[in-house]
């Protein structure tokens, strides 16, 4: 093989990637016909890709790079963590600075009791590692038979066996099926299920859906329940505000454990430090990943409240652990990260600037004869697109048809924004500037009008 780099023509990059790289939720073979995009470099919320194009990034890679791209000081961070230890286990008893570290600062981040960390590698890991937790909390306490967790349908947890599991997308559970022991519950997606209900009794009666389920599989039989904040892969569903409390209700009433799986909502996303603070729950457990480190690094895991811990940590060794758990060099990145979104004041930023001035713009693209409605908190936000807002209506075409039609002219715009079935999402990194959603307002609108015009061509409205 030749040696490429970044002056490669992108027509070979194209080709060896087909030939050899395997993409997650890809459709191989399309996309080997099409070629990938082959993004050269990053910096702010800006992409530079092979060909030249200037995009901005309106889902911050994965919702991950809250704090933008091309910050030197966590190339830096890692280059210096490499030279003095670039790796060591966390098990048998042994530790090093960067994970004592990370742990004392997530500890000094997270609300209320929440003061323990089990590091993971990714998202997906550290719902592995929660399963086994929580089925652990339960054998320790004396009641084994408490293993099953209540999730939600179209909820997203993650890819590998377990936290695809606890996710309630049947895509996922269509290629190798799932584990034993995962319930799911209705979400509370107002719009696409709320039917004549206001949005308020709908929140509650989906979240009651959780005590009928606790119900009829015995509250003795109920580890956990596990929910995002806002579901985000599922379509930036912001619940009802009457959902999240009657869930947390719930748990309390029959003693089950909660995790708040902040793997998006975590680190500034909805506005504050945790999606958890910005609808009241008080989890026993969260889930952590993405922006913890802004994707820098790979790196996730679970923060556990005292009680939690106490009992696993009563129970003598807990057989779970991963080779990364805590890696050096993805601890101090995320550490530095945690630096700058303090010391920069991001999250402020993110809530106090960038929030009010997108909210407004935002809630205007409701006015789009394509889009049913837009919602947003802190800075993910979602539209609908739909033939009838009054009605709520789904289009008569296959479900994403039109999303993905109006994603295409995002992509030929140099905006990224993605859909999710005929809803249109963004999630930019947080350190954007009022300008720069300008930019991004600007470039979706004229994305939809395409798209309008082009639905209206093929007869599709
Ligand atoms: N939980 C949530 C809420 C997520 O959004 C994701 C990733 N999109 C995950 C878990 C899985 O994280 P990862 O991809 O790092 O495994």
């Amino acid at each position: 093989m030749n040696m490429i780099n970044n002056n490669t023509p992108t027509a070979e990059l194209q080709k060896l990637d087909a030939a050899h790289h395997f993409h997650p939720f890809t459709d191989k073979a399309g996309l080997a016909k099409k070629g990938a995009r082959v993004i050269l470099r990053g910096e702010g919320c800006w992409l530079t890709d092979s060909e030249g194009h200037r995009i901005l990034d309106g889902m911050a890679g994965l919702w991950c790079v809250n704090i933008g791209y091309g910050r030197r000081e966590l190339g830096e961070v890692a280059a210096r963590q490499m030279m003095e230890l670039p790796y060591y286990n966390t098990f048998f008893q042994t530790t090093h600075v960067p994970a004592i570290a990370l742990a004392a600062k997530l500890a000094e981040l997270a609300p209320g009791d929440l003061n323990h960390v089990f590091f993971a590698g990714s998202g997906s890991e550290a719902n592995d590692t929660n399963i086994r937790l929580v089925r652990r909390y339960w054998q320790v306490k004396g009641q084994p038979e408490r293993r099953i967790l209540i999730a939600r349908w179209n909820g997203y947890h993650g890819s590998t066996m377990g936290g695809g599991s606890l996710g309630g997308m049947k895509p996922i559970h269509a290629h190798g099926g799932r584990i034993d022991g995962v319930e799911h519950i209705g979400q509370p997606y107002w719009w696409g299920e709320g039917g004549d209900m206001s949005e308020d009794e709908f929140g509650l009666m989906r979240a009651r859906e959780l005590e009928e389920k606790i119900l009829e599989l015995g509250a003795d039989k109920v580890a956990a329940f596990i929910g995002e904040p806002v579901q985000g892969a599922g379509g930036v569903i912001i619940p009802p505000k009457t959902y999240w409390p009657e869930i947390q209700r719930i748990c309390r009433k029959y003693g089950i454990l909660l995790i708040a799986d902040e793997v998006i909502t975590g680190f500034g996303r909805t506005g504050n430090w945790f999606g958890s603070q910005t609808f009241g729950i008080t989890p026993d457990i969260m889930t952590i990943a993405k922006g913890l480190s802004s994707g820098y690094a790979p790196i996730g895991g679970s923060i556990i409240s005292d009680e939690v811990a106490e009992v696993v940590g009563s129970g003598g060794d807990f057989n779970h652990g991963y080779t990364y758990s805590g890696h050096p060099v993805a601890a101090a990145v995320a550490l530095e990260n945690l630096r700058i979104l303090q010391d920069e004041n991001i999250v402020e930023h993110a809530a106090n600037v960038a929030h009010p001035y997108l909210a407004e713009r935002w809630a205007k693209l409701a006015d789009h004869p394509l889009v049913g409605e837009a919602k947003l908190v802190g800075l993910m936000g979602s539209i609908v697109l739909t033939p009838n807002k009054a009605r709520r209506a789904r289009f008569a075409s296959e479900e994403g048809t039109v999303g993905l039609r109006a994603r295409e002219r995002c992509f030929a715009n140099d905006l990224i924004m993605r859909h999710v079935g005929d809803r249109m999402i963004i999630s930019p990194p947080l350190v954007i500037t009022p300008a720069e959603i300008d930019v991004l307002i600007d470039r979706a609108t004229k994305s939809l009008d395409e798209c309008y015009a082009g639905l209206k061509q093929d007869g599709l409205l």
